[in-house]
């Protein structure tokens, strides 16, 4: 296929080129193909390699664990002291500063953004709920759920540029500064979804350090891939928390994180790190919820996991499985499209997705004709507030969950129909 910049040829060369690849879609969608590139789920490869966590606990298991709690009780509202210990580590917080929740992080950050409109946060004088408006910046691209919670629950969002080193901070402050109806900000600050993108210390300190109009904002920090290392060089991420009680500002943030892409997805467990005001605030208001976790899971956890040099090993496991496929996908892309100049996209060291951005306006058609050549992708559009892509341009790719058989063709798919709108867009350009 071509390997020159596209944008620099004529219109009969374009058509020659349009119908070769019309022809080449038509012969792929007869081979009935169905694969699923859509979410950023583990491969059962990598749900293997927890298995050891099924068999950690038997009846002959110690049961009663630090301060004599029987972990198979009622109690502990706020989790077992040495899972507490355990993300203490992995977050770089203290154990104070942690309640642990269930089994998925999204709960408790839906949870969060939900006991804010009810009741308020420990600094507001009226609960969002009653205000007559309430923003979230949501900077973009970015994860879809987030987007969903908002939307649930009434949240106008407004959506930020994500530039190489995080949010455009520039703006930012600008917005945070004037409107008090902006609440909150949603971050996945480290190798972010969908980008990869690592927030560098300047914006860290930024986010801690700005001045915002509503005096109970919140930083929704969502650092679920804190330990997804790609490669031996790990990006390193400020600590937040610190920053903001060095700002003077401890309870902006509220941090997230869970075991689901560490061991099971779904069977997990998840934190809330924050400052112990935040904590301390929210675990009286959990006790109305929960009369106590699940701390047998919390145990066998603790016990599979150990501590962060027992992660960390176990993290290089996924990512000797992972790693071939993330470097399977830009490896196709560079060759089929490298030098064509219809797209662009990331290479991440660590987390779950690519991001790839086409030409303008052809997002939507791309996924759509891959969809029906039988390659089911992230719907273009996802990773923007209400579904909605100003460029039509982000494509996530989600390259964990095929094999790499099924990556190599579902790519080469993507890449075939990239080519063919691109080239049917250049042709209306003429
Ligand atoms: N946050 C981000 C950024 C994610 O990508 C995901 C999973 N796709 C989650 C949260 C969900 O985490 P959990 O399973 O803990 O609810």
């Amino acid at each position: 296929m071509a390997l020159t910049d596209l944008n620099t040829w004529n219109k009969s060369e374009l058509s020659e080129l349009y119908k070769k690849l019309d022809a080449k879609y038509t012969e792929v969608k007869g081979r009935n193909l169905s694969l699923d590139m859509s979410r950023g789920k583990p491969s059962a490869e990598q749900l293997d390699l927890s298995m050891g966590l099924l068999d950690i606990l038997n009846s002959d298991s110690p049961i009663h664990v630090e301060e004599s709690i029987d972990a198979r009780n009622y109690g502990s509202v706020d989790g077992l002291i040495e899972t507490k210990k355990l993300f203490g580590q992995i977050l770089d917080v203290n154990q104070h500063e942690i309640i642990v929740g269930g089994n998925s992080s999204l709960t408790i950050m839906h949870d969060a953004v939900s006991r804010s409109l009810l009741l308020g946060t420990v600094d507001s004088t009226t609960p969002w709920g009653k205000l007559p408006k309430v923003k979230f910046l949501c900077p973009s691209p970015g994860y879809d759920r987030h987007f969903a919670i908002c939307e649930l629950l009434g949240i106008e969002m407004v959506t930020v540029d994500m530039l190489e080193d995080g949010p455009d901070m520039d703006t930012v402050e600008e917005l945070v500064k004037n409107d008090e109806a902006i609440k909150g900000i949603w971050c996945v600050p480290k190798y972010s979804n969908p980008e990869g993108i690592t927030y560098s210390d300047e914006v860290v300190d930024r986010l801690a350090k700005m001045e915002t109009k509503a005096n109970d904002f919140r930083i929704f920090w969502d650092d679920a891939y804190t330990v997804h290392h790609l490669t031996d060089e790990p990006d390193v991420l400020k600590n937040i928390l610190t920053a903001c009680k060095d700002a003077n500002h401890p309870n902006r943030v509220f941090i997230f994180a869970s075991t689901s892409k560490v061991t099971f997805p779904g069977s997990g467990i998840s934190v809330l790190a924050s400052s112990e005001e935040n904590i301390n605030f929210i675990k009286k208001q959990i006790a109305t919820q929960t009369i106590g976790p699940d701390k047998l899971n919390q145990l066998r956890h603790v016990h599979f996991l150990k501590d962060l040099e027992t992660i960390k090993q176990h993290m290089k496991k996924h990512a000797e499985i992972i790693k071939p496929k993330f470097d399977m996908v830009l490896e196709v892309l560079e060759k089929q499209l490298g030098k064509q100049n219809i797209a662009s996209w990331n290479e991440p060291n660590g987390g779950y997705f690519i991001s790839l951005n086409t030409l303008d306006g052809c997002a939507t058609e791309v996924v759509k004709l891959a969809s029906e050549a039988g390659v089911k992708l992230t719907p273009a559009g996802a990773t923007f507030p209400y579904g909605k892509d100003p460029s039509d341009r982000n494509i996530r790719i989600a390259p964990t969950f095929p094999t790499l058989n099924e990556l190599q063709t579902a790519i080469e798919v993507l890449c075939l129909c990239i080519q063919l709108v691109s080239t049917n867009k250049l042709l209306q350009n003429q």
